[in-house]
């Protein structure tokens, strides 16, 4: 895990405190004298990238509109894109890199797919979810409403986020103690979870190619390739998903929430 530098969020908060959510990326853009290209760069290069003009002094932010990209000015994913490139532009450390030519632009890729140990990225991250979910309003939002899955998808709706972005802040700052789990293959690709989710790992690991324990929806769907008990909420059992340790945890229930597409799958997990 990587330490996220308060500052960063303090930062992304602090911009958003100033316009209502959902919020409007591409006005911060035009307020700060930012150009902001959408363009198709292809369909194996970047999802965003920003740049320094030297010549002119300006800041341009690259979104690339390929359409295997899935990114636009106003959907979820290039929300997320946008708002990330923004970290690199108002995070001081990365701005000055970016000035000075000691941080080389370099193309972002979606989250889901970042390498985590790269610290630049995880700070834009880190700073795009802040700027899109304010932890006030987010706190404010789900205040006194019991968990499920319909809360995330009520969250992503309000800050216009995808549900991934949604489930991961609501892990962060949320009151119910929630576990994501990403994976690629049958292979866990990352795992994200509460401070307070009752199990620290998966039933075979947390690690990037640690495989899906099998009698789950996500493991069910990679295995058998089949997803008639995704995108509903499922009732697993502990000893089958975590490393629980003791024997008496392994009737524990919990609610398993998987959305599936192509070869990969997400999944929420929390306590009935
Ligand atoms: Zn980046």
């Amino acid at each position: 895990m990587i330490d996220i530098d308060g500052g960063v969020l303090a930062l992304a908060e602090g911009i958003a405190s100033q316009y209502e959510p959902p919020i409007p990326l591409e006005q911060i853009a035009e307020d700060e004298f930012l150009h902001i290209i959408c363009d198709d760069y292809g369909s194996t290069t970047f999802d965003g990238l920003t740049w320094f003009e030297q010549n002119t002094d300006e800041f341009y932010i690259h979104l690339n509109c390929n359409p295997s990209k899935r990114n636009s000015l106003t959907n979820m994913k290039g929300r997320f894109t946008l708002a990330h490139e923004l970290g690199h532009y108002f995070i001081p450390s990365h701005r000055l890199g970016l000035i000075t030519g000691e941080l080389k632009p370099h193309g972002s890729v979606n989250f889901l797919d970042n390498p985590p140990e790269w610290q630049i990225e995880r700070e834009a991250d880190a700073f795009a979810s802040a700027l899109l979910m304010p932890s006030s309003s987010v706190k404010d939002f789900i205040k006194g409403r019991s968990f499920d899955f319909q809360l995330i998808e009520a969250i992503a709706d309000r800050y216009k986020v995808s549900k991934s972005a949604a489930a991961l802040r609501y892990a962060d700052i949320g009151d119910y103690p929630i576990m994501i789990v990403f994976a690629v293959d049958g292979k866990i690709r990352w795992v994200n979870r509460s401070k307070e989710f009752p199990f620290w790992r998966l039933k075979y690991g947390n690690g990037k190619g640690d495989k899906v324990p099998e009698y789950t929806v996500m493991g069910t769907y990679f295995n058998e390739k089949d997803n008639s008990d995704c995108r509903n909420e499922e009732t697993i059992y502990a000893g089958d998903c975590f490393d629980t340790r003791l024997e008496t945890d392994n009737r524990r229930e919990f609610f398993e929430w998987c959305i599936e597409y192509k070869n990969c799958a997400i999944s929420v997990f929390w306590e009935k």
